[in-house]
């Protein structure tokens, strides 16, 4: 009747604006976090089929004042809605930096790699260029050791422009993965335009492949386009010594997974890296 009804719409109401109300109060504590240092990197290593570790993913977290870790399926989505992904990003980015000046200083982990995730919002930043390079030049490190991952999806719209920003990072020093590939329906037209060196292969196609035949056919041939192309190829979310088998007999040379190691805070990074064979 009606008096259910409206106290059925009273309470979405009621929900709506809790949601509301949390997720402003988020945004704004999400605006202080970089200030107030609660901004940490996590990383997870990238290993060569020999066993050997090539380098790093950094991923965000943000450590909330109660302590409390979140990852960022928690937050990147209102940080790109709010923009405030540009200043985070560039936190992530410093920080990333300063790990590569302490493996620089050790001739043990100086050949090391880290790659860093862009933001497709932070691409549309006309400062991020500048900022990037100072960053960089800030930190003294050599910029050919850092990596940046744009996701596939990235490139659906304004291809242009993002090329455009891609090539000035480039000329940085830096080079450019694409990162889930394969999920983001680009061209091969367009990936031979992009200036791009690595494809990561998304998760899900791995997934599918200890599954399904034609899956690891299709596997397969992800990883034939990435070689005649002249890429290399790394496939994300290698959680078994089956799936590594796997890679390995379709030619992918660079893995990231569970099977390695969890991404984890650059302390406990070092204590890990202290056990693996290094370049
Ligand atoms: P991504 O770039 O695809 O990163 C890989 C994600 O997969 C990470 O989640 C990682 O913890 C997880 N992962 C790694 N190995 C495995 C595995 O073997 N199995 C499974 N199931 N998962 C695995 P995380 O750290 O929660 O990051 C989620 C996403 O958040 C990232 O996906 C990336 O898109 C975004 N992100 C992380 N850090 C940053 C950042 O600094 N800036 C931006 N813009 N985005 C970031
Ligand atoms: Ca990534
Ligand atoms: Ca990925
Ligand atoms: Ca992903």
């Amino acid at each position: 009747n009606a008096a259910t009804s409206m106290l059925l719409l009273a309470g979405i109401f009621a929900i709506y604006r809790i949601d509301s109300g949390k997720r402003l109060r988020m945004e704004r504590e999400l605006g202080r976090a970089v200030r107030n240092g609660e901004i940490e990197v996590h990383y997870q290593p990238q290993v060569r089929y020999s066993g050997i570790v090539s380098g790093a993913e950094a991923l965000i977290r943000w450590r909330r004042p109660s302590g409390e870790l979140l990852t960022p399926d928690a937050f990147i989505d209102l940080a790109e809605e709010s923009t405030l992904i540009s200043e985070i990003g560039l936190e992530v980015l410093r920080q990333a930096c300063q790990t590569l000046k302490h493996w620089s200083s050790d001739p043990r982990t100086q050949a090391l790699r880290l790659a860093v995730n862009i933001s497709p919002v932070q691409l549309l930043d006309d400062s991020l260029v500048s900022s990037v390079s100072s960053i960089i030049r800030e930190a003294g490190i050599d910029p050919t050791l850092l990596e940046f991952e744009l996701t596939e999806s990235a490139l659906a719209a304004g291809t242009a422009m993002v090329i455009e920003r891609m090539e000035a990072l480039e000329s940085t020093g830096v080079s450019w993965a694409l990162d889930d590939f394969g999920t983001g329906y680009s061209s091969l037209a367009t990936l031979r335009t992009l200036p791009v060196r690595k494809l990561k292969i998304d998760r899900h196609f791995l997934i599918e492949a200890t599954r399904q035949e034609s899956a690891q056919r299709l596997l397969g041939k992800i990883i034939e386009i990435s070689q005649v192309m002249g890429l290399s190829a790394l496939a994300e979310g290698v959680e078994t010594p089956d799936q590594r088998e796997l890679l390995i007999g379709l030619g992918c040379d660079h893995f990231q997974g569970y099977l390695f190691a969890q991404p984890m805070p650059r302390r406990e990074l070092h204590a890990w890296l202290d056990m693996q064979p290094l370049p």
